[in-house]
């Protein structure tokens, strides 16, 4: 599928400063043959800017390197910063796609206009991707379940300490080769419940893709990480009774009659993944209900047998059962627990999906090497 773009939305003209040093292909191979989550980056990044006066200027591919930043830099102050997070994925005959890229387009606009930074067209947005894959295209490997993660990104670069919306904010797009993001199958995984903390508030900025939610979030991961588990769960802030998400993925439990659930709230992130997982779900004729569900739903439903599988989901480890929940009082599930048929066999159909071995009737895969 090719995007067209409107005629009114020029294509912008990309500098390309080539990297004079790119790694040895040797050592790329090696990277590739066993990438691990976000420890190497390929040769280059894409750069934008945006002034209050010259909106998206001088857009380049340049070699991958330090940002020069006044330390004065809004950002590095009151963290006025967004981001994305997709993948690219290599198809059996070469080619490379990603998936549902207009949406991650949308959401950076909805994070931007949440954290008062300008919207970056969708035209823009998807021409950076390809012209990152245009000159790191031999980055995305090939191994299965393999996948070059891409991380767009923008900052309030205005140097200036007062209050307010910054008046230049940067672009960037990086990419890092992966691969499966919890290492090995995908094994069931503990989650704590994390009764102290919070990541979002009511009318705060849970809904947006901005890195102080996840700052917000890290004192709670650890937290879970003392008590054995790799990922925190929190619940509502209001009254500490209403599942929202993991630091970083959706939730989504399995009801013995095969009904979907997934909290419905203003503070959580919209998460492509879980969109898409849902899609399919309910097109095997599953009921998916979005909608409030509180820990005490969870813990009663599955004590009775109600509730039979849990999974997270986000772009970076796709579909992941849920094998144990702990919580300072109780525990639904156990670290050993086999992964729910459900949830692997809706990852399969996705990741079939992505990595092009099934049709895609959704028309979601965009091909970013042509
Ligand atoms: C990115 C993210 C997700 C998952 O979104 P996807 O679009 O599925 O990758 C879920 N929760 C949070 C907090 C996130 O930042």
């Amino acid at each position: 599928m090719t995007i067209e773009l409107p005629m009114a939305q020029q294509e912008l003209a990309f500098q390309v400063l080539s990297n004079p040093e790119p790694m040895p292909i040797e050592r790329r191979q090696a990277v590739l043959d066993e990438p691990v989550f976000g420890t190497v980056f390929t040769d280059h990044m894409v750069d934008i800017c945006w002034s209050e006066k010259g909106g998206w200027h001088r857009p380049r591919v340049q070699p991958y390197g330090p940002i020069p930043l006044d330390p004065a830099a809004a950002v590095l102050h009151y963290g006025q910063e967004i981001f994305e997070g997709m993948k690219a994925y290599r198809h059996a005959d070469g080619s490379i796609w990603t998936f549902r890229p207009e949406e991650n387009a949308l959401r950076m606009q909805r994070s931007a206009a949440r954290m008062a930074m300008p919207q970056l067209p969708v035209e823009y947005f998807l021409q950076s991707l390809k012209e990152l894959i245009a000159v790191d295209g031999q980055w995305v490997p090939s191994a299965p379940e393999t996948s070059l993660y891409i991380r767009p990104f923008m900052f309030a670069k205005e140097a200036f300490l007062g209050v307010r919306p910054a008046k230049k904010v940067a672009f960037y797009v990086i990419a890092s080769p992966v691969g499966p993001y919890f290492g090995g199958e995908a094994k069931p995984v503990s989650i704590w419940l994390s009764t102290n903390f919070t990541r979002a508030g009511r009318g705060g900025t849970g809904a947006a893709k901005t890195g102080g939610n996840y700052a917000a979030s890290l004192l709670a991961q650890s937290e879970a990480s003392e008590n054995g588990c790799q990922q925190v769960l929190f619940l509502d802030s209001v009254e500490g009774k209403f599942l929202e998400e993991l630091g970083g993925m959706n939730i989504v439990l399995v009801y013995r009659d095969g009904t979907l659930v997934t909290p419905k709230s203003d503070t959580i992130l919209s998460g492509i993944t879980r969109d898409s997982v849902l899609s399919l779900a309910s097109e095997r004729g599953h009921t998916v209900e979005r909608r409030a569900v509180s820990i005490d739903e969870w813990r009663e439903g599955d004590a009775s047998g109600e509730i039979v599988e849990a999974f997270a989901c986000g772009t970076a480890a796709t579909v992941v059962p849920i094998g144990q929940l702990k919580t300072p009082d109780f525990t639904i599930g156990s670290p050993d627990a086999p992964a729910g048929e459900l949830t692997m066999s809706l990852r399969q159909e996705l990741v079939d999906i992505q990595y092009g071995r099934i049709p895609d009737v959704h028309q979601w895969m965009v091909r970013l090497d042509s």
